[in-house]
């Protein structure tokens, strides 16, 4: 970074602002440097990341104000977290606000923006890494973006069940086509470096060094601005837009219903009235927020949010483990090998079969792609992933992850010789799915650092980790493999060592459920769309084909085996599939044809609530036992991970949430009527019951 510039970003330059009396609690600050260009540094004091608060507005406001009166020759806006630009806005002010105490807030802030764009100089922000929600709202009112390190913009409220409520929705179809702009908002879909030029977003991208040289561009006028085409006048006819807006609501249907997800559709209908009217957009807009935020769908999902929060924030002890060896280069052992290695750890690998070490850097090079690396960074993660045939890596690892098949004697063999070869205090964790760990605890090296790290498939996409102790791990084992978690960037829940921990075992029902009632002569196009119209991210039938249908008999076996109520018969269908070789997905076939990509059910019409009670309810009640044995510490806990590994409507703010809205002797009742019908397996679980539980 340009000496002086880091001298600025860092407020050593900015002395001149503090002395001053700059305004507030000093999250700006503020300097004129040498060429009279001012920098305005957003560095929030109580914040490791920048978000948009109302103190941080208000503060803006005070110096805008004195910047207006002293006018620089340009006003760059910048952040000074390494992290980017503005994660958005500050959402624990906004939740729970009533709607008249946010639509005042929300006009004030407005009032804000509308200076900072009105300001007669010319005004840029510099944006590094992600300018999100009301960040991105904030650079959206000045006149330029320059984009530099990384840097991305996205409008992502549609994620917590709101629209931009700080301009967005006004200033980004005025900057770029009207189209991709509601298509972004519409989505919640950032915009990296590139894309964020080519769509007209950011005016430039630059390395650091060159920002001076990109500055003095603007200056001297040479940076001109882009017009955004026929299309984009096109719109400002209220037919055209209709058209378009029709259109949307069309394709905004098919990925989330109106009737769960409000916003995109509030979104489309002011846009659609106002799309030509600034100052009429501005208002609906403010009005449209303030409503939606008192939506339960806003509710719930801002609660998700909060859920994901306090697992990224789970972690006590800083992380202590730098050097990790993965065992097997399977499915999952490639996949956690690769995501860590991303993370910036080092992993050895080790497995039998030479080509799956191969198969994993072509995994971890393909990750690295999804996860927009550059090719820097890319051959940075595979070097630092290590394929390693005889397991040399295994001595010096501070943790090994077992990932070797899921046969319990070829997993007591592979514990046996790692028990010789790892170093004093380091971790053993498997990431067995169905087998208990108390099984294994006399083949483990140490029986305090032996626990359990169940990663789900793929582990670049599904972010939950359930750590796993049983009775003799130690607490600092756990907390250690809960702060390597949020390390690597995944959320761990902690579960106890129980026939399926939580996830599976509250999955299972649910899965062989659906399977019964294809037994029972349903189509599986109308299961699927039972759950799809719950909520759900896709249908039993079709997650079975994901998962693989092998995969499924064994889980399911295993926990009919270990469970002493069962959670439902096997049904005959899924082991005739298995046994004849269509395991889903990976094998072309399963329950549906994969062999042209991915089967679309059709949408079935008439769903009655009988088939959806039939899927969801198990599903709820598995959630119930695990909380009254103690595999899970706490209703929350349940939900983030019923969220963050199956995608559990989180609409619907997790399995639990949604079972007090309904509430519990609600759903003690019809579980005992669904038993009265279809068998023993619906019995209520004894926590409906319980007082406590409430
Ligand atoms: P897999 O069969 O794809 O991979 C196992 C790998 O281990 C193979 O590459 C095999 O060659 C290798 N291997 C066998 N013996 C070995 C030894 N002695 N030393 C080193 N490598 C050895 O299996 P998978 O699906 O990746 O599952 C691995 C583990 O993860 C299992 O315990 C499974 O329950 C669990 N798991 C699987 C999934 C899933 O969706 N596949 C999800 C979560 C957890």
């Amino acid at each position: 970074m340009d000496g002086a510039l880091a001298e600025y970003l860092s407020g050593s330059a900015l002395e001149l602002g503090a002395a001053r009396d700059a305004p507030g609690d000093g999250h700006w600050r503020y300097g004129v440097d040498e060429d009279g260009i001012g920098w305005l540094v957003l560095d929030r004091t109580d914040a490791s990341a920048n978000t948009i608060s109302d103190a941080v507005l208000r503060e803006l406001d005070a110096h805008l104000e004195r910047i207006g009166a002293e006018l620089p020759e340009a006003l760059v806006i910048r952040s000074a977290k390494p992290g980017g630009f503005a994660m958005g806005a500050d959402i624990d002010a906004l939740a729970g606000m009533d709607a008249e105490a946010a639509e005042s807030l929300l006009t004030e802030a407005h009032g804000v923006l509308d200076r900072l764009e009105g300001l007669s100089c010319p005004t840029i922000a510099v944006v590094h890494g992600p300018a999100l929600g009301a960040g991105f709202e904030l650079a959206l009112a000045c006149d330029y973006r320059i984009a530099i390190d990384a840097a991305s913009f996205g409008l992502p409220e549609v994620r917590l069940g709101l629209h931009p409520g700080l301009g967005g929705t006004v200033r980004l179809p005025q900057l770029i086509e009207p189209t991709a702009a509601m298509q972004m908002m519409l989505t919640g879909s950032s915009a990296h470096t590139k894309k964020a030029h080519d769509l007209g977003i950011a005016d430039l991208v630059v390395k650091e060094r060159h920002l001076r040289a990109a500055l003095g561009a603007i200056r001297k006028g040479e940076v001109e601005k882009r017009s955004r085409g026929l299309m984009a006048r096109a719109f400002a006819l209220a037919s055209a837009r209709s058209l378009a807006a029709t259109r949307m609501r069309r394709e905004a249907e098919k990925a989330a219903p109106k009737v769960h997800y409000p916003a995109p559709y509030a979104l489309i209908d002011i846009w659609e009235k106002h799309g030509n009217d600034g100052q009429a957009m501005q208002k609906a807009e403010i009005a449209s927020f303030a409503r939606l935020l008192q939506s339960d769908t806003s509710r719930n999902l801002i609660r998700a949010f909060f859920l994901r929060r306090t697992l990224k924030n789970a972690a006590r002890d800083s992380d202590d483990i730098a050097r990790v060896h993965v065992v097997g280069a399977g499915i999952m052992g490639a996949e956690i090998a690769a995501w860590i290695a991303l993370q910036g750890k080092r992993v050895t690998v080790s497995d039998l079969d030479e080509d799956a070490l191969g198969a994993m850097i072509r995994r971890a090079g393909d990750i690295c792609k999804d996860a927009h690396k550059d090719a820097l960074e890319t051959r940075d993660a595979l070097d630092r992933l290590m394929p390693d045939p005889a397991g040399y890596g295994v001595a010096s690892a501070d943790l090994v992850i077992e990932a070797g098949p899921e046969k319990p004697e070829l997993k007591a063999e592979i514990f046996a010789d790692l028990a010789k070869r790892m170093k004093p205090g380091a971790i053993l964790a498997t990431n067995t799915s169905s087998l208990l760990l108390s099984d294994f605890v006399d083949h483990a090296p140490a029986k305090t650092r032996f626990a359990g790290l169940h990663f789900f498939n793929p582990v670049s996409k599904v972010p939950l980790v359930e750590v796993v102790t049983h009775d003799k791990t130690s607490a600092e084992t756990r907390n250690r493999l809960v702060s390597f978690c949020t390390a690597i960037d995944r959320l761990p829940v902690a579960v106890a060592d129980r026939p399926g921990f939580l996830v599976n075992r509250a999955l299972m029902p649910y899965l062989l459920e659906a399977l019964l009632l294809i037994d029972e002569g349903v189509p599986k196009e109308r299961i699927d769309t039972a759950a799809l119209k719950f909520g759900m991210p896709m249908g039993p039938v079709t997650l079975a084909d994901q998962v693989g249908l092998d995969i499924c008999l064994d889980v399911a076996e295993s926990l009919t085996k270990s469970l002493d109520t069962p959670i439902a018969e096997i049904p005959a269908l899924l082991r005739e599939k298995v046994e004849a070789g269509h395991m889903g997905r990976k094998s072309g076939r399963g329950f549906y044809d994969w062999s042209d990509g991915t089967p679309r059910p059709e949408p079935s019409a008439k769903i009655g609530d009988d088939l959806t009670d039939r899927l969801i309810l198990p599903l709820l009640n598995a959630c119930a036992t695990c909380l009254r044995e103690g595999t899970v510490g706490s209703a929350d806990e349940a939900d983030a991970a019923m969220i963050f590994a199956t995608g559990f409507a989180p609409f619907r703010g997790g399995p639990m949430n949604y079972a007090r809205a309904r509430g519990h002797d609600a759903i003690h009742a019809r579980l005992e009527e669904l038993a009265k019908t279809h068998g023993a397996r619906f019995k209520p679980d004894a926590f409906w019951r319980d007082a406590k539980g409430k």
